[in-house]
């Protein structure tokens, strides 16, 4: 296999129209038997209830190269159950979680040539997501759906190293309590595209979201959950109904048990507690994690005294930790790190 001739290290984050993606088509109350294919185009009626009413979730994982030249994606079943829930919770057809997984262990394995070269910094982003495909008028679930994964390499998150990100508390909600928030849904954001656009013009990089029923308290910005190490050396990341469960929030915290001895408190965080923590984060497939050096709450600066220039000193620890785990250099805790090629 010869691998694309593409300046891998120099790739953005971006789409790039790969060979091969994985489609399976749900009708008569079943799911067919799915195939590998060509076409990166859908034909859709219309009225296809994606387009009329939202019915619509994703997912996204990587697949990258480890030191040792295998191919490797990174706890593929917790996306597979994630994306079992957001169906459940917008009345979707489930795709089950072991033929989501082989799913997309074929389509990474089509695309084998597109995985890019351990070293280079990039990776294959892959997003699985289902739509609703019949026409749909009356408000109510559509009956026909597709579910689909296409892959795309993609640059290092951060070229040059991470610089620390200042973002602002934002005056817009992004999910109401008993909402949609839990879930990977299309809708959560369409409407965060308002605010997040309104943050850059003013010179924020993200919006802090609070729980919009008492803004008090820390839930997460557009796409990514928090960190914050405090003082004396501890995790402590929100806890909320209303939060999306990030894989990687979630490895971190094991990550910081179980590798750095080090006690995690997933809880309530209060906005004004901010200020007493020593660092924060930003957690994500897409970056695993970007230093925070400053909030913006109002006019009011908060500032992270070990995180302002650079990742901070804790930060830059789980960051090793978990890509070390994720690329084969640690070793990994049973069933993270899923063998393709
Ligand atoms: C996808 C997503 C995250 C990050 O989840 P990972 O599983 O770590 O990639 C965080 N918040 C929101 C709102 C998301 O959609």
């Amino acid at each position: 296999m010869e691998k694309k001739n593409l300046d891998w290290a120099n790739l953005g984050f971006g789409y790039m129209m790969a060979d091969y993606r994985y489609v399976s088509n749900y009708k008569d109350g079943k799911w067919d038997d799915g195939e590998i294919t060509t076409d990166a185009n859908i034909t859709l009626n219309e009225c296809a209830g994606v387009f009329q009413y939202a019915q619509t979730c994703f997912e996204g994982l990587k697949a990258y190269t480890t030191e040792d030249g295998h191919i490797v994606c990174f706890r593929p079943d917790l996306n597979a159950q994630r994306m079992v829930d957001s169906c459940e919770r917008l009345k979707m057809p489930v795709f089950p979680v072991e033929r989501f997984i082989d799913a997309v262990e074929k389509v990474v394995k089509a695309n084998e040539a597109w995985v890019p070269p351990f070293g280079s910094g990039a990776t294959l982003y892959i997003r699985p997501y289902m739509i609703a495909t019949n026409p749909v008028i009356g408000v109510k679930p559509a009956t026909e759906y597709q579910f689909r994964i296409f892959v795309t390499p993609v640059g290092p998150y951060f070229k040059g190293g991470a610089k620390p990100l200042t973002i602002r508390v934002s005056d817009y909600d992004r999910a109401a309590p008993c909402g949609t928030g839990h879930i990977k849904a299309g809708l959560n954001y369409a409407m965060s595209l308002y605010p997040i656009v309104d943050a850059h013009e003013q010179g924020f990089d993200e919006n802090m979201y609070l729980d919009p029923a008492t803004r008090t308290k820390v839930e997460e910005t557009g796409g990514a959950n928090f960190i914050f190490i405090t003082k004396d050396g501890k995790l402590v990341t929100p806890k909320s109904d209303s939060i999306l469960p990030s894989i990687t929030r979630r490895s971190l915290m094991v990550v910081a048990e179980k590798y750095l001895g080090m006690e995690v408190e997933h809880r309530e965080v209060l906005l004004e507690e901010l200020k007493d923590f020593a660092e924060c984060g930003l957690c994500g497939t897409a970056a695993v994690i970007s230093p925070v050096g400053k909030i913006n709450d109002h006019g009011t600066e908060i500032c992270f005294p070990s995180g302002m220039e650079e990742m901070g000193p804790t930060t830059k620890k789980l960051y090793e930790t978990l890509t070390g785990i994720q690329m084969g250099k640690l070793e990994a805790p049973e069933g993270w790190v899923k063998v393709i090629v």
